[in-house]
């Protein structure tokens, strides 16, 4: 691991070594960029580690579709939903919802669920050769996933209402009754006698070792591994020329900022403010559950995710609003717990591991994957609110179209920066990596 001095430059810097700025990095070297990455911790240490592991995902949508804000104080008031506040920030967090409640009617919804879907469909296509690569396959479960209810009802509902419009795109999905449930996952409580079955789900075995797997193979290609902490950006005029970190500067043509909930500040530095929250989330990891479980289950009920992992069972959720820099709150891991052995009552419960980290949220749900429009050379890739590891693929491909100023393969204008800040952001080409055999760029920034 190399430590940060002043000497040297990089093509593309990038900040922050989750499933994004790894993702980034990987598709920024592919195109024959000089990059590094700065990162204080182990590489996918933040909320990269503790997620659901999901990593293909055909059917996202909104958390906050439909809501009002009528049913949102009772979802923030029920302590058994998946939606809670620490109360003592209600007010200040007020007008942050009533901006996400704007994005919650119908045409809103499809909307950010057609961009996400442009974003998220060629995921696991573009994982594949980078975890082959990385000789990481095996990590990854094409097991799909499985929604369950407790009624032919509920389920149609789901279905109609909440899988219309997906179902529309030719999503594959597959209305299941208890046979299949006992085919798929025999453990759940018979209670649960319907669901809907998402084929092209895949999951991961364990997260931080997915991140930590491609980060090594960042390395292996000979990308370099800054271990120090971007405290601020370094500008000359109006373009960015690194960063400093501590008492040291890190010099490149470009800088990605993919630092999660971190992210923001950078974006207010360069006088790019977002409306953003860090959304806490939960998880309890069993070690030895006593059960065996192939396929993810999320209850529509509870509003967890349930993935069996490398190393036990993990149940995982909760959008804890106002949660950042407050104590872990261990209710609401047994609250997870109690949800869980409703969903399956055989499980033990004990040995556990229990976690919170934070996801990075916009107001409606789509992240920012965009050039800024205030300083030449700075990207931004942050806000990927529940499914960071599901787009980090298709995000970091994104990143590079951008970096390198080519068409991007998918309409970035839903992820753009100016969507807060009113500036466009649309660019001509920034920078060519082309090279010739002695290393020299044969052609830079215009
Ligand atoms: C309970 C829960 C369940 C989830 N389940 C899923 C799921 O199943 N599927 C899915 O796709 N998503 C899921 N998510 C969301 C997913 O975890 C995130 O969207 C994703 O991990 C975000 O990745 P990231 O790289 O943007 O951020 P992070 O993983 O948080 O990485 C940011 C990195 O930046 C570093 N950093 C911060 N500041 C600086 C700085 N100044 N200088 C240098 N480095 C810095 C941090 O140390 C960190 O390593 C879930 C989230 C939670 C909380």
């Amino acid at each position: 691991m190399t430590t940060a001095t002043s000497s040297g430059s990089h093509d593309c810097l990038v900040i922050g070594a989750g499933v994004i700025g790894v993702c980034a990095a990987l598709n920024l070297q592919a195109r024959g960029a000089r990059v590094a990455i700065i990162e204080p911790a182990m590489p996918g240490s933040g909320a990269s580690f503790g997620n659901a592991g999901i990593i293909a995902n055909t059917n996202l949508r909104p958390v906050f579709a439909g809501l009002t804000p009528l049913s949102l104080l009772s979802m923030l008031r029920s302590p058994s939903s998946p939606l809670n506040v620490r109360w003592s920030r209600i007010l200040g967090l007020t007008p942050w919802f009533l901006r996400m409640l704007s994005h919650a009617g119908p045409a809103e919804v499809e909307r950010i669920t057609r961009a996400l879907a442009s974003l998220c469909q060629p995921g696991s296509a573009l994982y594949e050769p980078l975890l082959e690569e990385a000789g990481a396959k095996a990590l990854v479960r094409p097991h799909g996933s499985l929604a369950l209810t407790r009624s032919a009802e509920a389920r149609d509902q789901h279905w109609d209402k909440g899988l219309e419009f997906l179902r529309r795109m030719n999503i594959p999905m597959e209305k299941v009754d208890r046979r299949r449930i006992d085919e798929l996952a025999p453990s759940v409580n018979p209670a649960y006698t319907h669901g809907v079955y998402s084929p092209a789900y895949q999951h991961t075995l364990d997260p931080q070792r997915f991140v930590q797997s491609l980060f090594d193979l960042f390395v292996a290609r000979g990308g370099v591994s800054i271990r120090g902490h971007a405290d601020a950006l370094t500008t000359a005029g109006d373009r960015v020329t690194g960063i400093r970190t501590g008492a040291s500067t890190v010099a490149a043509d470009s800088v990605v900022v993919a630092a999660g909930t971190h992210s923001p500040r950078f974006a207010r530095e360069a006088g790019e403010p977002v409306p953003h929250q860090a959304v806490g989330g939960y998880h309890a990891m069993l070690r030895s559950p006593g059960i065996t479980l192939e396929t993810p289950l999320l209850p529509l009920d509870f509003r967890v995710a349930i993935t069996p992992m490398g190393d036990g069972i993990r149940v995982a959720g909760t959008y804890e609003f106002g949660g950042e820099g407050t104590t872990f709150d261990a209710s609401r891991i047994d609250g997870m717990l109690a949800h869980l052995a409703a969903v399956l009552p055989g499980i033990q419960v004990e040995p556990k591991t229990i976690w919170r980290g934070f996801r990075s949220y916009l107001p409606d749900g789509l992240p920012i994957i965009s050039r800024s429009g205030s300083r030449a050379g700075l990207f931004y890739a942050f806000g990927f609110s529940s499914s960071g590891m599901i787009n980090g693929s298709s995000a970091g491909r994104a990143v590079a179209d951008l970096v390198e100023g080519t068409k991007p393969s998918i309409d970035l204008e839903p992820f753009s920066i100016g969507r807060f800040t009113g500036r466009p952001t649309a660019g001509g080409r920034e920078q060519a990596f082309e090279r010739d055999q002695t290393g020299t760029k044969t052609a830079s920034r215009a």
